[in-house]
């Protein structure tokens, strides 16, 4: 266990990626010099993400409510777990959004979609899957947007980029908790086990002329991600061994890997976060390829 992770990483949200060059702008040929403005992400634990630029703001699996349910205990998850949503906390963190980036089914990403959806009214793009659960938690249709993986979605202000991906595994079956996938609307959830997985997608989100691709495990397609070119990559710990060197050697070399998914969530997101893994084997593939590795704390902020 890596103590004291989210204080020695807060340097790194000091070096932000250099801002429009005023002068350079004046003088480089237009085409060439896409328009930067500042994008300022803030983490909320897991992998809930607010990217905004101006006035457009993009949501990664906006889970905030968190509650106990044992995951990083020795016994793990109790899968009988209720599903609860907290708006006060919610409430206190997230105003607006236009998009709302569905990465996988599972309760630490997807439990908290029905209401924030409603609450900004913001597309959600999900598997059908996903849709599906939602729906059965009174989700707005007319508010959700099935994707596969290879869309190119232009919104106002942002574009998004879908990509085909892969949870994360482990163990001796290289397997993950709540496989499976819904074709019709089930039943509605009412404890943890019942969001499964139901597909993993991978976004790009292209904003104030920065690009980001999102990643809620630490696994990836690498067949839909090779020669991809981003600025930023958001990478989560653990997966199977040398996952990230694989992911970095896929892409195109990155200026900037930060840390998502690292905090035992189990925990307040008003504490500082927890890692839940020794986060020493992502920060060292990261470091090898000579792009900055960033975490940041719950609730801070970074602007790029
Ligand atoms: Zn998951």
């Amino acid at each position: 266990m890596l103590t004291g992770a989210a204080a020695a990483g807060a340097a790194g949200v000091v070096g932000a990626i250099a801002f429009e060059n005023q002068s350079e702008a004046a003088t480089a040929p237009k085409a060439a010099q896409p328009t930067r403005e500042s994008v300022e992400l803030t983490w909320f634990g897991t992998h809930a993400w607010q990217i905004r630029c101006g006035k457009s703001v993009v949501l990664t699996d906006p889970w905030l409510t968190r509650f106990h349910t044992g995951t990083f205990t020795p016994e793990g998850a109790d899968p009988k777990t209720k599903l609860v949503i907290k708006p006060e906390v919610i409430d206190r963190h997230l105003s607006t959004a236009d998009a709302i980036l569905v990465h996988h089914g599972h309760y630490d990403h997807m439990a908290d979609v029905p209401y924030v959806a409603k609450k900004t009214q913001a597309t959600v793009l999900c598997t059908e899957t996903h849709a599906n659960m939602l729906r059965a938690m009174k989700t707005p249709n007319d508010l959700l947007s099935p994707v596969r993986g290879g869309e190119y979605l232009p919104f106002e202000g942002f574009a998004i980029e879908v990509f085909p991906s892969l949870h994360s595994c482990g163990g001796k079956r290289h397997t993950y908790a709540y496989p499976g996938y819904r074709y019709d609307v089930p039943p509605r959830p009412r404890v943890i086990e019942d969001l499964v997985e139901g597909g993993t997608l991978a976004f790009v989100i292209t904003i104030g002329g920065l690009r980001i691709l999102s990643l809620s495990t630490a696994n990836f397609d690498p067949n839909a991600l090779r020669g991809l070119q981003v600025d930023v990559v958001l990478a989560a710990p653990g997966g199977e061994p040398g996952i990230t060197d694989r992911l970095l050697q896929t892409i195109k070399p990155v200026r900037k890997v930060i840390a998502t998914h690292w905090d035992d969530f189990d925990k307040p997101l008003d504490d500082p976060g927890i890692p839940w893994t020794d986060l020493t084997p992502l920060r060292t593939s990261v470091e090898k390829t000579g792009a900055e590795f960033v975490i940041l704390d719950h609730l801070q902020q970074v602007t790029l």
